[in-house]
């Protein structure tokens, strides 16, 4: 039985923090890595071709690789760091103190087992999908929450671009 502190915090559909609740966590964070003077990065996560998914095998099995990747992702960091969905497709993890580099090491880390392993969606039938990543790091290339977003969606965006299945990052550090 849920309680309402629950439902006012937790994504219904995947058991992943809500987007009000991934806010109120970065402002949180945010003002803590600032006051501590270390880095904190944000990745968002958005499951490639989901659509697709979605008109070819129904939106049960839609809700069920969303379920699915929501669970990957919280059992893919630790407990300190905060994974929330987004949007429709779209996860975004707070990963409180730690830096670019290690962002890049633990999104690709998340890229590479979602590629690797199928999820059982209606009728027992395999589906492998992808997903494009985007990361920022506070304070390195940004100066606040928006500008964070910000910088993190539009490295996810350059990873849609570029081919989809891959991890982009803000700053200007080579991989
Ligand atoms: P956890 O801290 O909740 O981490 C959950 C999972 O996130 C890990 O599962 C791993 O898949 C991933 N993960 C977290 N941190 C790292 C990291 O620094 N590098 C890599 N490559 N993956 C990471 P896993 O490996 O099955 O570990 C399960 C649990 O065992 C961890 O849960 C943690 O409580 C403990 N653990 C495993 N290795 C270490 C370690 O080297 N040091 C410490 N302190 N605990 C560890
Ligand atoms: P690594 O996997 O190359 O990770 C390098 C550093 O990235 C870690 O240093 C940590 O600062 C950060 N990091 C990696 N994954 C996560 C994560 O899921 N959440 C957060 N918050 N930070 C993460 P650290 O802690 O000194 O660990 C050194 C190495 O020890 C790791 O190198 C990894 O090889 C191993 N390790 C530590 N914890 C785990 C774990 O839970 N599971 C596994 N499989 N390996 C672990």
């Amino acid at each position: 039985q849920a309680d309402l502190q629950t439902l006012a915090t937790i994504d219904g559909l995947t058991g992943v923090y809500n987007r009000r609740e991934f806010n109120r966590w970065l402002h949180i964070e945010i003002e803590q890595a600032r006051r501590e003077s270390h880095s904190l990065s944000l990745v968002m996560v958005d499951i490639d071709y989901f659509k697709r998914l979605n008109d070819k095998h129904g939106h049960q099995s839609g809700d069920i690789a969303l379920r699915w990747i929501g669970a990957l992702l919280s059992e893919n960091v630790r407990p300190g760091d905060i994974v929330a969905r987004y949007g429709g497709e779209e996860f975004a993890i707070i990963l409180p103190q730690t830096t670019e580099i290690e962002a890049l090491v633990i999104a690709e880390r998340i890229r590479q087992s979602i590629e690797t392993q199928p999820v059982e969606v209606l009728n027992q039938q395999l589906l492998y999908v992808t997903a494009s990543l985007g990361l920022a790091t506070f304070p390195e290339e940004t100066r606040d929450e928006e500008e964070l977003l910000r910088q993190a969606d539009c490295a996810l965006y350059r990873a849609k671009q570029a081919g989809r299945n891959q991890v982009q990052h803000a700053g200007k550090i080579p991989v």
